[in-house]
This record gives C-alpha cells, sequence and structure tokens, in this order.
C-alpha cells in the first residue's frame, strides 16, 4: 500500500497538463519517453484533475514502467529531410562496405518512410531501408543493413541466413533484442 501511494505521489509529481478544445474528456497517455500527458477539454480544478489521476495510478504505473524498459528515440519533425539524407549516405557507404566482404551484389538502394519496418530486399536485388535507421546507434543501423543484404542470399530467416549475418554481426542477438525495444515518436 506504502509503495503504492508513493507511486502515485511521483505521478501527482510528474504529469504535464495540456488543455485542448478537442479533448472531449479528460485523457491520459504515457509517452514512450514515460511522460504522463493529461488533457482536458477545458481546464479543470486541481482536484479532479488530481482525483482522475488517482484513479488511473495504476494504469499509469503499468504503462511508465513499460516505457522504462524501451529506448525512446526523439525525432524532431524538422529533421526528418535530413534523416532521410544521411540515411541514404550511411545505408550506401555500409552496403559498399559489407556487400564486398560478403562478396555480393545489390541493384538499387532506396529510403522509404515506412511506419513499422526498417528495411527489405526484393527478389531483383534491390534494397530499401527506412530513413529513421540514421537515428539508431551505428550497431543497430549495421544490423539492419546486414540484415538485408544477408537476404540477398538467403531469401528467408533460416541458420543459414542467421550464420550469414553473425559473419560480420557476432552480436546480431542482441542488435534484434535492442531494435525491439526501441520506440521512436516525434516532436
Ligand atoms: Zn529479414
Amino acid at each position: 500500500m506504502e509503495q503504492s501511494a508513493r507511486a502515485l505521489e511521483k505521478i501527482m509529481g510528474g504529469y504535464t497538463l495540456r488543455v485542448s478544445a478537442r479533448a472531449r474528456t479528460m485523457r491520459l497517455a504515457v509517452y514512450p519517453d514515460a511522460r504522463v500527458v493529461v488533457t482536458t477539454p477545458r481546464l479543470f480544478g486541481q482536484g479532479a484533475i488530481e482525483r482522475f489521476v488517482a484513479k488511473h495510478s495504476s494504469w499509469i504505473q503499468r504503462h511508465v514502467e513499460k516505457a522504462h524498459t524501451r529506448t525512446a528515440l526523439r525525432v524532431p519533425r524538422g529533421s526528418i529531410p535530413r534523416l532521410k539524407q544521411r540515411a541514404l549516405a550511411l545505408a550506401s557507404a555500409r552496403c559498399e562496405h559489407f556487400s564486398r566482404i560478403y562478396g555480393l551484389s545489390y541493384n538499387k538502394i532506396t529510403i522509404r518512410a515506412q511506419k513499422t519496418r526498417w528495411g527489405s530486399c526484393s527478389r531483383n536485388g534491390d534494397l530499401s531501408f527506412n530513413y529513421k535507421i540514421a537515428a539508431l546507434s551505428q550497431p543497430l543501423a549495421e544490423y539492419i543493413i546486414v540484415h538485408e543484404l544477408c537476404h540477398l542470399r538467403e531469401m528467408n530467416h533460416s541458420q543459414r541466413f542467421w550464420d550469414l549475418v553473425a559473419r560480420t554481426i557476432p552480436a546480431y542477438q542482441k542488435a534484434r533484442t535492442e531494435l525491439r525495444s526501441v520506440a521512436i515518436f516525434f516532436d
């Protein structure tokens, strides 16, 4: 009990209040960076807001904890064109590098804005990458690039495919896990 009281106190001290004319009711959100945001249609009294937050404290706590296990990547909207350029430069340079090591050849590289996919490889050897690879750490971006390159030889996720990936990215499992925990959101 005491612990949940303390958690509640922390939430009470840490939420952001937004007033939005478009909101129809009081709303709660936990952002990927664990920020708690309360949106109200108009300025409610502090008491009403606090009662609302307190009522949903266990939901908030659960989502805050989940957010903490994620790696939040903040992307300012204005930086998207620059990220696209950087993604193309990065993918081109690393594809050239790794394809030489593997003795693989590819057609063309395209940078795409995709919601859920990091990259893809087509049967005719075209590679495409999400521009958000430019917002990732170098090891994660390289894992994605090597993953798609290896599909040029193995169009599947068989052990043979993973062995191929492991030749240049021995810690690929760690990269996969990390990548699953990445949550990108736009400012
Ligand atoms: Zn794959």
